[in-house]
């Protein structure tokens, strides 16, 4: 446990409501694949007076003074991030994953212009083109879709980049498990005069860790979030190639946000040390091991596996198919026992996106607090059993205490 002695002395009811919080991340097995547990440092960064200063602008450029270790704190994110990922232009202010897409898509279209991206219920993300969103007001969105066997046929891919003529064609997702193929994506794009570029939200971690192939070289921007499988303090970042970073950075400052999160900044660089680190290799791969063995285990208990399966740190279950319950109450007999997901939309939702078919299952998390193989398989049963519960009150409880049992052996914050 942490200790916030000066928390509990001003405000016990803030306090109170971080304990609750605390013990509910170690007491449960976190499976929500955009969540993860940051290091203490990183935690501690996050803590820091670094808070406290405006550094509206970019290292060496800022419009108030002050400035010698924002400046620092900042290179330190830039460089990190520059290494890890191999980018020519690397912007670190973005709040989070959603204004860095936007302030991605103001750096290079203009008002009315069509966007390709991923089908929302194919796995997109809600700023790839959900009707609600800022950017589907000013942006003309057309999705593409995956094929039945959860692949993405490339030809369609062209021919509708073809009819559509897209000034961007976007790759990537936060409910896919297969990969893309990224030299494909962006020679179409390159074909149609489109720009190309990748939101690698989900699978950063796994790129900084070099499980998953790089996709900074192939296309013009990458964006991501910093707080999934990267392990980071919740925010964004944009990494660009140098043509385009003059766009980008007034996009982010000026042009949507104004003084950046020095503070979150700072844990930003901690979280990009850390990747950089060897250990943070065997990470990734495990994180890969771990979903492979969580979709042969439900695989073999009967559970329909989407898109073919997995070949990164998720995976999307269709619960009609498999329990004949809906993702919303597969929801609430995981939370019973313990164990987070979400509910979630499959290709095509018969359902709807309200009350969607599936549920979308991530070892990210559980693999930060050292579960391997042998957990895995004890999660996947209780997964199985709590689905095929009926919500029995009495066997959710029993599951809730093996749950309860095995989190104690893998404490998160020592
Ligand atoms: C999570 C995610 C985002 C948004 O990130 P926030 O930090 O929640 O704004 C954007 N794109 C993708 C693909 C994501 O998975």
């Amino acid at each position: 446990m942490l200790k916030h002695d000066i928390l509990k002395k001003s405000d016990k009811e803030v306090q109170a409501a971080v304990l609750g919080e605390e013990k509910r991340q170690e007491e449960g097995v976190e499976m929500i694949a955009s969540e993860n547990y940051v290091s203490q440092a990183v935690l501690e960064a996050l803590g820091t007076v670094l808070t406290n200063k405006y550094s509206e602008g970019y290292p060496g450029r800022r419009y108030y003074g002050g400035q010698v270790f924002t400046d620092a704190v900042e290179m330190l994110a830039i460089n990190r991030a520059k290494k890890l990922f191999g980018a020519e232009h690397v912007n670190v202010q973005p709040h989070a994953g959603a204004p860095a897409n936007l302030a991605a898509y103001a750096a290079i279209l203009n008002p009315g212009d069509t966007v390709l991206g991923m089908d929302l219920s194919h796995g997109g993300h809600l700023t790839h083109g959900h009707p609600l969103t800022l950017p589907a007001k000013i942006y003309r969105f057309v999705g593409y879709k995956t094929e039945a066997d959860g692949t993405i046929d490339y030809k369609k891919l062209e021919a509708l980049a073809k009819k559509e003529k897209p000034k961007l064609v976007l790759a990537g997702f936060s409910s896919y498990t297969r990969q893309l193929d990224y030299a494909k994506i962006a020679a179409i794009a390159k074909k149609v005069g489109a720009y190309a570029m990748m939101d690698m939200a989900h699978i950063a971690g796994l790129v900084a860790g070099k499980a998953l192939p790089n996709p900074v070289p192939y296309f013009d921007i990458v964006t991501t979030t910093t707080h999934k499988t990267l392990r980071g303090p919740r925010g964004g970042m944009i990494l660009c190639r140098e043509a385009l970073a003059k766009a980008i950075d007034r996009a982010v400052f000026p042009g949507l946000q104004g003084g950046p999160l020095m503070n979150t900044i700072a844990a930003k660089a901690v979280a990009f040390g850390e990747a950089l680190r060897p250990e943070f290799k065997q990470y990734a791969k495990q994180i890969l091991k771990n979903a492979k063995t969580l979709e042969k285990e439900m695989r073999k208990r009967g559970a329909h596996v989407m898109f073919g399966g997995t070949e990164n740190h998720m995976i999307v279950v269709d619960v009609v198919k498999s329990y004949g319950i809906a993702g919303k109450e597969a929801e609430q007999y995981l939370d019973a026992v313990g164990i987070t997901i979400n509910k979630n939309v499959i290709p095509d939702d018969p359902r709807g996106p309200m009350d969607p078919s599936g549920v979308r299952i991530g070892v990210p998390a559980l693999t930060t607090r050292g579960m391997k193989a042998p957990e895995v398989k004890v999660i996947a049963g209780c997964i199985d059993e709590a689905l095929r519960s009926a919500g029995n009150r009495k066997v959710l409880k029993d599951i809730e205490k093996s749950v309860r049992k095995l989190c104690k052996q893998f404490p998160v914050y020592r």
